[in-house]
């Protein structure tokens, strides 16, 4: 398969499936906690690759780029800010490498910007602005066929991210929210206060294809769910979901996700009845995960499809 339509259009005809973690992987790999993993598309590549590599083989459809934190303010903190296009036309490279002769859809990530803008804090909008603009028009000139402006929590940033692919000429752009659940555990809002649909309009409004969730705390398949139904209340755009593998908790200086494939597995069939468009999973998760969704998928739309004969055949 090689990525022919757009992906707002191809996900309307069949839920795709995503991919699992970056990060932890990239730490299972030898990446240090506080160092620059974005930075691996230049320095090992090979690294990368394989961790996208066992993606694709346990199913995935859409790769998320290694550059999650490659915009130049982020990569700044490693004195890499020269080197942001490099590292963010690297990451649509390996990706798509990652797919070989398969294909798939290769979604350029764009996250947080990592700190404060004016007046509460160091940086300007047009400081983040610039830093998204390179960041996008890199993605996009290394072929990406979307880009996911992920794990945001505020409509500001959001919006600059999305102004950023647009102007990047992004044939697909995908919004993507970070909500913790509140305290008394009743619903769910980012830690700016935004709800999911304060937030699908916003993206609607500013021309994204794609509504999203991604991380978040307490987060999980079953709110994740909760999410999906709430962002179909509001609009009638496409919904990307990705889960955390359960809460991360710190066991001897390590944080270790919780959710084994065999559970999280359990809220796909709920997730694809609810109508998300893209499944895939985030911190914590593996390639493991992403096997388990695949089986999950194949096994529901078999399913459906012999139900749909039976239908015919009595009508
Ligand atoms: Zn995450």
């Amino acid at each position: 398969m090689t990525a022919s339509a757009l992906l707002q259009d191809a996900i309307r005809e069949r839920t795709l499936l995503g991919d699992g973690a970056m990060g932890t992987q990239l730490m299972l790999a030898g990446l240090e906690q506080g160092n620059c993993g974005e930075e691996w598309n230049l320095t090992h590549p090979e690294r990368v690759l394989a961790i996208q590599r066992r993606y694709v083989e346990a199913g995935s459809e859409c790769l998320i780029t290694n550059t999650f934190g490659g915009s130049r303010i982020m990569l700044n903190r490693h004195g890499h800010a020269g080197l942001a296009v490099a590292i963010n036309k690297a990451g649509v490279a390996i990706a798509r490498k990652a797919f070989g002769a398969k294909g798939g859809y290769v979604l350029g990530d764009i996250g947080p910007f990592g700190g404060l803008m004016a007046p509460f804090g160091e940086f300007t909008e047009e400081q983040v602005r610039e830093a998204f603009d390179e960041q996008a028009a890199a993605l996009v000139e290394g072929g990406a066929d979307a880009i996911i402006v992920e794990t945001q929590t505020s409509l500001e940033e959001l919006g600059i991210g999305i102004e950023a692919a647009k102007r990047a000429g992004a044939p697909c752009i995908i919004g993507s929210m970070a909500y913790d659940v509140t305290l008394d555990g009743s619903t769910f809002r980012t830690m700016m206060g935004v709800d999911p649909e304060r937030a699908a309009e916003f993206m609607e409004e500013r021309g994204a294809h794609i509504v999203a969730l991604n991380c978040g705390t307490g987060m999980e398949m079953e709110r994740a769910l909760e999410a999906v139904k709430r962002y179909k209340a509001v609009t009638s755009l496409p919904v990307m979901v990705q889960p955390n593998a359960g809460k991360p908790r710190l066991v001897n200086m390590k944080i270790v996700y919780d959710e084994s494939p065999e559970v999280m597995v359990r809220g796909v069939a709920p997730l694809l009845e609810a109508g998300a468009n893209i499944i895939g999973a985030c911190c914590g998760s593996t390639p493991d995960h992403i096997r388990a969704f695949r089986a999950a998928m194949d096994e529901y739309f078999e399913s459906r499809r012999i139900a749909n004969q039976g239908a015919a055949r009595e009508g």
